[in-house]
Order: structure tokens, then C-alpha cells, then sequence
């Protein structure tokens, strides 16, 4: 690959955990139920993404790892109006050009499967592959031709532990999906796919703790006026704290996110009823009209803009008083 593809694809992959990112999002806009993960050396060696999605054509493998391929936005008007996690099409292009791919695939209809490699940035022809349905894809020796990326990352532990917590906040924003995740070989974590996200707490932070969760369902105040996001999920006793690190996770309709705005918002519903210096724990999912979001922010990093902040941020401290205020504990 030349110089500008590996550049722009720094803005994409930064490291085992940024591939695994991209890699689940497609299987979760392809309809996937399943979804497996396999690492090897804490993603450096090996990430293996292997889901029962809808898979792609063997004519569309080729356009699968090409820059701005992408099949889930038709124009700018949808652009409005996203409701898939991938929508630039670099993310495929971008891992094959710091890493080897394979790719193989069937969709619900064929008869059989296709595969596709890119080495060196090279991309082979299509051939016949007998594979189930649904898509493979295997990502080896990742930033190997990257070197000053490779001194950057952290020990293997640490990739691991990177790609294990984003793999948990995917778990949580998406009950439906069955997630098993193997790293050297070994199960490390599995989701049931039931729908409920309190099986997902109990897989993420342990029955013992998912206990002192309390469910969070809406303001009240605000929960018929679509100017204001719905707000659903769990929260934690204030009697209950894992540890002092923070263990918020924001699903805005349905894409994880980071915010400092946020996490203000539940840690303040605390404050305010005088629960002071304790680390809640929470799982928030915020459902809000697309049209009040900006998500076009920067490719792959989990930033979100609000156009009404004050708003998403009082209809969260209120669902978590609510929920707090209502817990007989
Ligand atoms: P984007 O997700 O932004 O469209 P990607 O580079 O991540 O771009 O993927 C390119 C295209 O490859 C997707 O638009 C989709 O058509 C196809 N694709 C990638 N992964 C999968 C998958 N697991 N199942 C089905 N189709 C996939
Ligand atoms: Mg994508």
C-alpha cells in the first residue's frame, strides 16, 4: 500500500481494538444474531470476525475492500438519516491497507461461498469458498508493515483488555445478539442473545453486581415529547460500587458513545440526592430523533454532538432520579 493509503488509514485503525470496532459494527448492520470473535496475541496476530449475517455477493467482495464502497447510503439525504453504524466505506479498505485480509462469505440465498485475500495491499481474484452463511472476515499481522504504529501499542495485555471493553459495551447496547469472544484459543466471555440486557450485565460485571442495578425507564415529564430523548436502562445503588473508575456506558440510538456531558448527567442525578462521592455504574440507552444529531463527527471515534445538549442532559439526571427515588432499597 502506498504512503496516503497508510495515512489515512492511521485515522481508522489505531490499534487491535479499532479493527475489532469496525469489524463488529458490519456484522451488527448486516442482521447478524451471532457474532464471534477470535484474537490471537491481543489482535496483533490474528482478529477473526465471524458472524451469520446477511454476507456479501462474490461480485461484491472486490468492492468490499475498496475505499468508499460502501452499500448502506444511497445519497446525501440519507445521510440525514443514518441508522447503520458504517456508512464511509473506508473501514474495510483502510484495515487492508496496514494488515493482511481474508475475506470469505455467503450470502442467505447462495448456494456456496466466495473468498477474497488482500496482502501486501494486493487484492487476489474471487474464488469459490465452502463456507456457512454469513461472513468471515481474518485480519493477520496487523501495522507488521507499519512499524511506528507497532511501537506505540501497549503490551499484549493491555490490546486485549482494549478490545475486550469495547466488545462488552457492543455486547450491552445490542441484548439480541449472541457475542462469543475467544482470545489465545480460550472463551473469555459469551452473551446468551436473549434480549435482556440484564443477562448482558450479568456476563459484563457479575450477578452480585448486576443485582444492586436498578432499572431506569424514562423522565416522566418528558417521555411523550420527541424533542427530548427517551432514556432507558440500568443504573446502580448508590450502596453498590465496583470501583473508582468510571463504568458508564451510552448507547445513542443504539452506537456507543463517550460524553463528558453525559456522564455529568447521571453522576449529577446522584449529587442531587445528596449520594455523593460514589462511582456509579450504568448502562444508558438513549433514544432520540436522528434528525437532533450530528454523527458525522470524525470517523471511528465515539464522539457525538447534540443539537439540543440541555435537553438530552435533563432527561437523563430526571430517569436516573426517577429510578433512584423509586428503588424501595
Ligand atoms: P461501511 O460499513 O462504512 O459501509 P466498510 O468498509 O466497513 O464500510 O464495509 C464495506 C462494505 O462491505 C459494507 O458497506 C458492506 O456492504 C460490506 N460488508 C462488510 N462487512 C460485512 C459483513 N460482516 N456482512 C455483510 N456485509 C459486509
Ligand atoms: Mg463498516
Amino acid at each position: 500500500p502506498d504512503v496516503a493509503a497508510k495515512i489515512a488509514a492511521g485515522e481508522v485503525v489505531e490499534r487491535p481494538a479499532s479493527v475489532v470496532k469496525e469489524l463488529i459494527e458490519n456484522s451488527i448492520d448486516a442482521g447478524s444474531t451471532q457474532i464471534r470473535v477470535d484474537l490471537m496475541h491481543g489482535g496483533l496476530q490474528l482478529i477473526r470476525v465471524t458472524d451469520n449475517g446477511c454476507g456479501i455477493t462474490a461480485d461484491e467482495l472486490p468492492l468490499a475492500l475498496s475505499r468508499h464502497a460502501t452499500s448502506k447510503v444511497a445519497s446525501i439525504d440519507d445521510l440525514e438519516n443514518i441508522r447503520s453504524l458504517g456508512f464511509r466505506g473506508e473501514a474495510l479498505a483502510s484495515i487492508a491497507a496496514v494488515a493482511d485480509v481474508s475475506l470469505q462469505s455467503r450470502p442467505r440465498d447462495a448456494e456456496h461461498g466466495a473468498q477474497i485475500q488482500a496482502q501486501n495491499g494486493r487484492i487476489s481474484e474471487v474464488t469459490p469458498a465452502a463456507v456457512a452463511v454469513g461472513t468471515t472476515i481474518t485480519v493477520r499481522n496487523l501495522f507488521s508493515a507499519v512499524p511506528a504504529r507497532l511501537k506505540f501499542l501497549k503490551s499484549r495485555n493491555t490490546e486485549v483488555s482494549h478490545c475486550l471493553h469495547l466488545l462488552e459495551q457492543y455486547a450491552l447496547a445490542y441484548p439480541e445478539i449472541r457475542f462469543m469472544v475467544f482470545s489465545e484459543n480460550r472463551q473469555v466471555f459469551a452473551t446468551p442473545g436473549d434480549g435482556k440486557l440484564f443477562s448482558v450485565l450479568v456476563e459484563v460485571y457479575g450477578l452480585q453486581i448486576a443485582q444492586q442495578m436498578v432499572p431506569v425507564d424514562g423522565d416522566d415529564e418528558h417521555d411523550d415529547d420527541t424533542d427530548y430523548p427517551l432514556v432507558q436502562g440500568y443504573t446502580s445503588r448508590p450502596s453498590c460500587y465496583k470501583s473508582t473508575r468510571q463504568h458508564i456506558s451510552f448507547f445513542v440510538n443504539r452506537r456507543w458513545v463517550m460524553s463528558r456531558v453525559l456522564t455529568a448527567a447521571v453522576e449529577n442525578a446522584y449529587h442531587s440526592l445528596l449520594l455523593a462521592g460514589r462511582h456509579p455504574l450504568a448502562v444508558m440507552n438513549i433514544q432520540i430523533d436522528p434528525a437532533l444529531l450530528d454523527v458525522n463527527v470524525h470517523p471511528a471515534k465515539t464522539e457525538i454532538r447534540f443539537l439540543k445538549e440541555r435537553r438530552v442532559y435533563a432527561s437523563i439526571l430526571r430517569a436516573v432520579r426517577k429510578a433512584l427515588l423509586a428503588d424501595p432499597q
